[in-house]
């Protein structure tokens, strides 16, 4: 890539047909965009994840996590999540496929150095069945992975994103944390809308929360109880109800129905600049909803994965204008994890957003 007057900008995946026309791979004209190169930008990941990720006893390992962040990690276009010794790789849009044998010819020995026995390709549109092809290594379509020591199934066929919500593995320690902090003798009640595959519902489970999973998805609930199963807390104990979240929601409402915490984790809202206004609106009458069914005392805890919604947009989203009531403050706002790195100057990449109101 150079400008008008033959300068040299940089080198890149270039697609027409995408909103991104460049991906920018480098901007040093001595770098040639090839699999050395991939090779590096995977070798400083993975280096960066041994750190974050130690070897640490048992009972506190993390065995999945983004090992390969995309643009965050400089290989743009290219995800790698790892689940135990396997890993699924993503490659985002078809001018990167094309080139993906050519740059992914150096990565088996770097992954294999870190421990992962496979990598296995994932490909397909959202909403259509995907397909897994071994790169290297054997096909694996189900596994066990532990966070911060706590098991959980992945089900790398069906599940969203590569499998599971990676990204929102802290959030899944904080909600622990918070429910484990209130006592006052009562099993806290918690309220887990869009649950998917129960990841805040378990955590919340393990310390004592009597736990409500609302999803319109039926198999993710089983995904759910196979979990709760493995880490040693009764599905049976706990309500996984099959339904969408806001008639839900009304419906509690109308019966008068309380939890001393509601977690609100809803798909994308905003998936583009357009969409911005309606996403925010929806925010605010989602939050409406939870708020009117949040016990005097309780806590909420909001999350948004829109990445054209900001942190101070979506925090907007949370005041008591749109909350119906005025005794909640903002304690913690956060925003993605460090295994899921960014750049500064590319701020859709912190899609991720989460807020803890009391
Ligand atoms: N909190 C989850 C991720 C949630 S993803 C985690 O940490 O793993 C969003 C989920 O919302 C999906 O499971 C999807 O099935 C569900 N969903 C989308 N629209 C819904 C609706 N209107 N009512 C209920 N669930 C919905």
């Amino acid at each position: 890539m150079v400008d008008e007057n033959g300068h040299f900008l940089g080198s890149g995946i270039f697609d027409p047909d995408s909103p991104i026309a460049v991906r920018v791979w480098t901007r040093d004209p001595e770098d040639r965009l090839d699999a050395a190169l991939f090779r590096r930008r995977l070798e400083r990941a993975i280096a960066i994840r041994r750190e974050l990720f130690p070897a640490d006893a048992v009972a506190a390992r993390t065995t999945a996590y983004r090992l390969l962040n995309g643009e965050g990690d400089r290989t743009p276009g290219f995800v790698i999540d790892r689940y135990g010794d396997v890993a699924i790789l993503k490659i985002d849009g078809d001018a990167a496929r094309s080139v993906a044998d050519q740059l992914l010819a150096e990565v088996e020995g770097p992954l294999q150095a870190f421990g992962i026995t496979a990598l296995i390709d994932r490909a397909g549109k959202k909403g259509e069945a995907f397909t897994l092809t071994p790169r290297f290594g054997e096909l694996r379509s189900k596994v066990e992975v532990t966070e911060h020591g706590v098991p959980f199934v992945v089900d790398l066929a069906k599940g969203q994103k590569t499998g599971a919500f990676l990204d929102q593995r802290e959030n899944r320690r904080r909600i622990g944390e918070l429910v484990a902090r209130r006592g006052g003798g009562k099993a806290p009640r918690v309220l887990n809308l869009f649950s998917y595959t129960g990841g805040f519902s378990l955590r919340a489970a393990l310390v004592g929360g009597l736990v409500t999973s609302v999803d319109v998805a039926m198999a993710a609930h089983a995904t759910a109880q196979e979990s709760f199963r493995l880490a040693g807390a009764d599905p049976k104990k706990h309500t996984f109800v099959t339904a969408d979240c806001f008639a839900f929601l009304d419906a509690a409402r109308a019966r008068g129905e309380t939890w001393d915490f509601v977690i609100s984790d809803p798909p994308s809202f905003a998936p583009s600049e357009k969409a911005k206004p309606k996403g925010i609106a929806a925010y605010r009458s989602l939050h409406h909803a939870c708020a009117a069914v949040l016990a005097p005392g309780g806590t909420f805890v909001a999350a948004s994965c829109s990445s054209h919604v900001g942190l101070e947009d979506f925090a907007s989203t949370l005041d008591d204008a749109a909350l119906g009531r005025s005794d909640l403050r903002l304690l913690e706002l956060f925003g993605p994890p460090p295994d899921h790195p960014t750049l500064p100057n590319f701020p859709e990449g912190r899609y991720l957003k989460l807020a803890v109101l009391a």
